[in-house]
């Protein structure tokens, strides 16, 4: 099925720049396999990029850069003047896309910051003009914080505007007995579920949880 949807719908869609961009993530001598899996999957992204047009969103920010496949994504969908706050821990990683991003013609929208994401958040709170300026974030990094991101992001995006969190399925990990889910997934596993109840208990947004890349769960502010 997914293959199907790849191949048909994704595929022959995704803009060369972002083909390149996999293709230098999968091949990157420094990225294990399993590392290089970490880029946001492209039929995610493709439901990404629809999100950031219906909003017309302008004014972004990013949690969680690694190579650059969701910003440049962004980046790219995004108008001449928009901008993304982009925040990671490391900054090598995001070095490797980097040069795929020149080529494409849109780094001057990007605001790449090395450091936690939650300081940022935090300090992005402190300027009154940050208040229900932003359009749309994805929050793709520290699954632990991803509570303590949602907090913080409710007051500087717009009511209408979009949070996109990533991996709240968690390998499907959250749909199988505890007993059967590998040690090292147990604590993310037992985050996202909480997570996933948090969501749909939180009377400010709308929500949709969608199967798609390792789940996405879609936050609309309505208040
Ligand atoms: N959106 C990316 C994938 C992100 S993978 C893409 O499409 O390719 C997760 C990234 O989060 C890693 O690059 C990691 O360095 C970063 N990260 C982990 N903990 C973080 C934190 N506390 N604050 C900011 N970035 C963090
Ligand atoms: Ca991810």
């Amino acid at each position: 099925m997914l293959q199907h949807i790849l191949e048909t719908s994704v595929y022959p869609r995704e803009p060369d720049f972002l083909k390149e961009l996999r293709h230098v993530t999968a091949s990157h001598p420094s990225l294990s396999t399993s590392m290089a899996m970490m880029a946001t999957a492209p039929d995610a992204g493709q439901l990404m990029a629809m999100l950031l047009n219906l909003v017309n969103a302008k004014k972004t920010v990013e949690v969680g850069v690694f190579t650059g496949y969701s910003l440049l994504l962004t980046a790219l969908t995004i108008p001449e003047d928009g901008k993304i706050i982009a925040v990671d821990v490391n900054r090598e990683t995001f070095e490797i896309g980097l040069p795929v991003i020149k080529k494409a013609g849109v780094a001057n929208k990007i605001d790449f910051i090395e450091s936690e994401a939650l300081p940022v958040l935090d300090q992005l709170l402190q300027n009154p003009e940050n208040e229900g300026s932003f359009d749309f974030a994805f929050i793709d990094a520290d699954s632990v914080n991803y509570w303590n991101y949602h907090e913080r992001l409710m007051k500087p995006l717009k009511v209408g505007g979009l949070v996109v969190y990533d991996n709240t399925l968690w390998k499907g990990t959250v749909a199988i007995p505890d007993a059967l889910v590998p040690e090292f997934w147990k604590q993310e596993r037992e985050l996202a579920i909480e997570l996933n109840k948090s969501f749909a208990a939180d009377p400010r947004i709308q929500i949709s949880h969608a199967s798609l890349g390792d789940g996405i769960t879609i936050c609309r502010r309505i208040y």
